[in-house]
């Protein structure tokens, strides 16, 4: 039996993978559930699944919040603090990593420091803290099972050579809702139209991101450190249908690609049941209709996000915690009308630029950068 918690389980991500476990209750239960706003469907969840621990992390709900509401025999928290005793309660082996934004990284770091298996969707703690946590992860023997539909198919893909085969990785991109515009036609991208995705439906957060292409630069930086690779190990290609979630290209030339439906329950599942395969609900492939893959390369001008992506995964250090914070800061100020579409890469440029570069940072002075980045994102002006 799985016994599984899910940090942000009332997002895109969580909600899918309560979908999964609802699917598979002989083999899963749910032991902790959390949620930052939005606690009647919290509440809900927990009557449906009930866990032995659930948390509210915004701590100005306690007095508006009705504990009555949740499953009568859960321990109910409230606060930040509290996700890290969720995420290493002895009685949870697998804990996943759904909240956004590098708010993930607490829970993420004590079920890596409890040597759970974590199943990861939240890649900001990657950008952020890459080589922290494999390296916590390689002293506890906590293993980080990617849920990112490209690292997940990465995943797969790479079961058919050793490491020591691999010439690179390609990650596939949707190329989002504005592919294929001109520089001049992005300058006037509405919040409206940046947060409809043409084949995923995902948080507000990672929309943008996917529409900016700046994702792609997260994932990028994801995975270098969930794989090891150089960043010359790594391409960027685009592809629009979203069917081919990413590929392997080995020494002798073979390339081997995952392929089915975008659907995230999929890399969900097999991210709760490796190494085993089960029968699931993600929708699967018609190979009665006939089925046109294109693939072409990113217009690294249109969208200098990507490029982003490759100098932080270079540099490392602390490239990554400046990124991530100044790309967060820029894509609320975007949704709320403060800065412009494509003043989003411009702004976190500029920010890593003027940052007083750290080569080998410790956690604590990366969440300083975080909050340096946070402040400097928030008063840059274009
Ligand atoms: P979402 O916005 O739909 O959900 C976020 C969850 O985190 C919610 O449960 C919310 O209550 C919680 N949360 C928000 N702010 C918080 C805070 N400050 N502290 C604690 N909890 C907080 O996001 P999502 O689309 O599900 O994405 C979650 C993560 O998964 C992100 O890191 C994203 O990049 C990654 N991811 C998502 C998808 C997808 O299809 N949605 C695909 C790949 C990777
Ligand atoms: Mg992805």
């Amino acid at each position: 039996m799985n016994r599984i918690a899910i940090l942000g389980s009332t997002g895109s991500i969580g909600t899918n993978c309560l979908d999964v476990i609802r699917s598979q209750t002989h083999e899963m239960t749910v032991t902790g559930l959390t949620a930052h706003g939005r606690w009647q469907r919290l509440a809900e969840q927990s009557r449906i699944f009930q866990p032995r621990r659930v948390v509210i992390t915004d701590e100005s709900l306690a007095d508006s919040v009705d504990p009555s509401a949740f499953n009568e025999h859960a321990v109910l928290e409230f606060g930040e603090e509290a996700i890290p005793r969720l995420a290493s309660d002895p009685e949870t082996d697998v804990v996943v990593s759904a909240i956004v934004g590098a708010a993930g990284l607490r829970g993420t770091w004590a079920a890596v420091a409890a040597g759970k298996r974590v199943a990861l969707a939240n890649k900001e703690t990657l950008v952020v803290a890459g080589p922290l946590i494999r390296e916590l992860a390689s002293r506890t023997g906590a293993m980080l099972i990617p849920v990112d539909s490209e690292h997940s198919a990465i995943f797969q893909a790479l079961r058919c050579g050793r490491p020591s085969e691999v010439r690179r990785i390609v990650l596939t991109a949707s190329g989002g809702p504005f592919r294929g515009w001109t520089q001049q036609q992005l300058e006037s991208v509405t919040p409206e139209a940046a947060l409809a995705h043409p084949t995923w439906r995902m948080g507000p957060k990672i929309t943008v991101d996917s529409a900016t292409m700046m994702n792609k630069a997260l994932e990028i930086i994801e995975a270098k450190w969930l794989f090891d690779l150089d960043d010359d190990q790594i391409e960027i290609v685009l592809h629009p249908q979203s069917i081919i979630h990413s590929f392997v290209e080995f020494i002798d030339g073979s390339v081997i690609a995952q392929m089915s439906p975008p659907d995230m329950k999929l890399p969900i599942q097999y991210a709760l049941t490796y190494p085993d395969r089960v029968e699931g609900i993600s929708p699967k492939m018609d190979w009665n209709q006939s089925l046109n893959l294109e693939i072409m390369p990113p217009d690294m001008d249109a969208f200098p996000a990507i490029r982003l992506g490759f100098e932080v995964a270079r540099q490392g250090g602390s490239c990554g915690a400046v990124l991530n914070a100044a790309n967060e800061v820029a894509v609320e100020r975007f949704l709320s009308q403060d800065l412009s579409f494509r003043d989003i890469p411009r702004a976190c440029r500029a920010v890593l630029e003027a940052h007083q570069f750290d080569p080998n940072p410790s956690l604590e002075r990366l969440l300083t950068f975080d909050n340096w980045a946070r402040k400097e994102t928030q008063r840059w002006r274009s």
